[in-house]
Formats: C-alpha cells, sequence, structure tokens
C-alpha cells in the first residue's frame, strides 16, 4: 500500500532530547519502518526546517522523508507553526495530484499534520487517518496560562475528531478525553504504540556506573511536565542511589539550559546534588545502554499521551515506577510489571522507589513479567500490523460499491 505520513514538526530523522523531539520522532521513525519492512510504500513529510536538507532522503530501513518548503527554511516553534499548514496543505495536494506518486492513505501525527492532510486529501480524494500525540485540552488544564499552544487548538483537534476518516487513539486515556471533547467514540480504533525491541534489549552494552551507588534513571525531554523535578525532590528518601537524567540538549550543552539549570538548583536546596546527574541528550541507538545500566525506570510526567520511555525500559528488562497517568496506565501494570503513584507526588514517588530498591525479589519478578508484556504485545511488527488493517478499511470505505444489476 501507498501510505504517506504527515509529521509536520517531528522529523524522524531528527535528533531526539530537544524541546520538540521526542516521542512523536521516534514512533514515526520506528512506524515507518515497520510498515516498509512489511512491504509498505511510504513517505514521511515532515517540514524544510534546514537549507542543508535535501527535497528527499531514502532511509537505509527502506521508506523515504520528504521536506516539504512551508514556512522559513529553519527551527521554528511547534507552537508557531500553525500559519505554514496551509502552505504545506498547497504542496502535498500538488504533488499528489500531479499524476507521480499519489498515496492510497494519509496518516497524520500531531493535529497541526492533519489539518494539512485533511486539507490536502480533500483536493485529491486520499483519506486521513488522524494521530494525535498530545491534546490541547489536557495541555491547558496542567500548563494554564503557560501553554503556548495556538489559540483555537482545541476546537481545531474537535473538528478534525468529526472529519477525518479514523482516529487512532494510542491509550484509553486518550479515548476518555476524545470523548469528553465530544468527539465519538465510533470514530476511534486504539492502536498502541510499539517499541523496537532490536534497540531495546535485556542483554547487550551498558552505561557506566557509580561504584555502590543503586542508578535510578529518568529519560526524557527537559520540560517542566516531565516531572523531573519530582524525581529530584523523591531521592531525598533514596540514599545510597544516584538520580540519572538522561535527555535535554547534548551534554556540552546543558548547562546552558535554563530547566537544567533549575533542575540543579533544586537538587542543591534538596541536598541531593552529589546523586544527581544530568546526562543531556543520549543518541536513540546508545539509549540501551542506559536502560541497562538503570535499577529502576522512573517516568514521573504530570500527564503523558503515550510514554515509550517506559515501555523502553520494560523491554530491557528494567522494572518501573511511573505515574499513574495516560498511556502509562495501560502499559505499566501495577504490581506486576512495576509500581504506580500519583502524579506530582514526590513523596508517593519516594516510597515507592526506596521500597522497590530494597526489594531485590520484587524487581526481579517486575523486570521478568515487563519484559514478556513488552515482547507480547508491543511489538512494532504488531502495531504496524494493526494500523495496515485500519488503512485498509479507511480506503475500502472510500472505494464507491459496485451496484450488481
Ligand atoms: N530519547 C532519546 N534520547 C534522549 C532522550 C530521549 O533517544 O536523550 C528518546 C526516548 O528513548 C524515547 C523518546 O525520545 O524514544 C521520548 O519519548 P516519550 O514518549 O517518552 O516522550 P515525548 O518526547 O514524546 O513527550
Amino acid at each position: 500500500m501507498r501510505i504517506a505520513m504527515i509529521s509536520e514538526h517531528a522529523s524522524p530523522l531528527a535528533v531526539l532530547g530537544g524541546e520538540d523531539a521526542g516521542g512523536q520522532n521516534t514512533h514515526v521513525a520506528e512506524l515507518a519502518t515497520a510498515l516498509a519492512a512489511a512491504g509498505h510504500d511510504v513517505r514521511v513529510y515532515t517540514r524544510r526546517d534546514s537549507v542543508a536538507l535535501p527535497v528527499s532522503v531514502r532511509t537505509a530501513e527502506g521508506y523515504e522523508v520528504v521536506h516539504v518548503p512551508a514556512g522559513p527554511p529553519e527551527p521554528v516553534g511547534k507552537d508557531t507553526l500553525l500559519p505554514y499548514m496551509e502552505p504545506f496543505a498547497d504542496w502535498l495536494a500538488r504533488w499528489w495530484g500531479s499524476g507521480g506518486w499519489a498515496p492510497e492513505v494519509a496518516h497524520a501525527h500531531f493535529w497541526m499534520s492533519g489539518l494539512a492532510a485533511l486539507s490536502a486529501g480533500r483536493r485529491t480524494g486520499v483519506p486521513v487517518v488522524q494521530t494525535y500525540h498530545a491534546l490541547g485540552t489536557v495541555k491547558r488544564r496542567h500548563q494554564g496560562t503557560r501553554d503556548t499552544s495556538p489559540a483555537g487548538r482545541v476546537d481545531y483537534e474537535r473538528a478534525l475528531g468529526v472529519s477525518v476518516d479514523r482516529i487512532v487513539a494510542q491509550s484509553r486515556d486518550e479515548v476518555r478525553e476524545l470523548v469528553a471533547m465530544g468527539v465519538p467514540r465510533s470514530r476511534m480504533t486504539v492502536v498502541p504504540s510499539g517499541v523496537n525491541l532490536r534497540a531495546f534489549t535485556p542483554v547487550g552494552p551498558v552505561a557506566d556506573r557509580a561504584d555502590g551507588l543503586a542508578r535510578v534513571l529518568t529519560v526524557g525531554r527537559l520540560v517542566e511536565r516531565k516531572g523531573f523535578q519530582e524525581v529530584i525532590r523523591a531521592m531525598r528518601a533514596v540514599p545510597d542511589a544516584e538520580c540519572v537524567v538522561v535527555g535535554g540538549p547534548p551534554a556540552g550543552a546543558i548547562d546552558d539550559d535554563p530547566h537544567a539549570r533549575r533542575l540543579r538548583a533544586l537538587a542543591a536546596a534538596c541536598g541531593v546534588a552529589d546523586r544527581v546527574r544530568l546526562v543531556g541528550a543520549v543518541p536513540r541507538e546508545e539509549m540501551g545502554r542506559w536502560y541497562r545500566s538503570a535499577d529502576i525506570l522512573v517516568a514521573a510526567p504530570w500527564y503523558e499521551p503515550f510514554g515509550l520511555t517506559p515501555l523502553e525500559g520494560m523491554a530491557c528488562g528494567v522494572p518501573v515506577v511511573g505515574a499513574a497517568v495516560g498511556g502509562i496506565v495501560d502499559t505499566v501494570v501495577d504490581g506486576l510489571t512495576g509500581d504506580l503513584v500519583p502524579p506530582r507526588d514526590p513523596d508517593a514517588l519516594g516510597t515507592a522507589i526506596r521500597r522497590l530498591l530494597t526489594d531485590r525479589e520484587r524487581r526481579f519478578a517486575y523486570a521478568t513479567a515487563a519484559l514478556d508484556r513488552a515482547r507480547e504485545r508491543y511489538s512494532w511488527t504488531r502495531t504496524a500490523g494493526q494500523l495496515a488493517e485500519v488503512y485498509a478499511a479507511v480506503t475500502a470505505a472510500r472505494r464507491p460499491t459496485r451496484v450488481v444489476a
């Protein structure tokens, strides 16, 4: 099948860990890889954000990345990209309608991509599948006036929900949120993200560890809602352990990052500065070393549409202490593959981490069950197969039915 993926701000080729580069980039890269491996013809359309980028790049994984000229060819924060979605759509419509390569289905990632895909799809007859990755209602609830999303985001997301051919939600929590927004449940299919089971394995190289200290690892973009400040506060209750934070700008530039500076100041104020280490961005292919070096992976976001890092930790056989939010409630089974605690509660987090670090048997049992669960339920092959069924269904639904005389 010819599949277009639209991912306006999140290129599958981007370096991860920066403010706007995280799970969506990984998701799109892995999904495109798995679909290409299954024999599909996949093109990923992302905004051209550097003059150095060629129009199109063929990846070693067998899919193509097309850099769409829309807006200035330089990095632009994702919250200011909305005005460029119409030129993005015009470009897609022109290419898809030119008689050359045209997709049978377009899968949009994030709401702005959805607008572009829908606009181009309407002009060219291409059906659209939408994955939100994050929802404006949730962001506004947690960030209040600090939410820099464009005005109208929630209305756009609702309008997309009733206009696209199919919504692919990634968790039960996302379904609940969408229903509360007024999007009918019948328009949604739940397909969770996958995890790369070749990159994330229990056996392999391990990052260096400090002598005599257990390791609590936490991973993600250095933004407030990832809850690293709660993890640092929790470390007061966890003696003999270091907290390693992976993500943010590259190691050399981490001291210039304002959130990194806040985290360091907090660690000093909590008296744990000597046990908190900010590693900075780690290339995707080296992430497994860091997960494998951990006794526990902590994922303590305030909210989380899906949350790849707990799943990556699980696939490396690492028990997870997670905040009971979003997709983490689906991936981490409380008391079986890890422990869930309320979000933004450093005391509960500290207690859970300490308890698990002092209980070797429980850690072993969680790790074994976590690995099983990641392998059984969350392979990209399985996810890509489920999505291919969705694509086939929306394409078939668009085909005119033949009237048999
Ligand atoms: N990641 C990475 N290097 C880093 C930090 C993060 O490769 O230095 C990857 C991480 O392995 C995961 C993704 O970025 O695949 C983060 O995804 P998640 O869903 O946890 O968070 P998001 O960024 O989507 O909010």
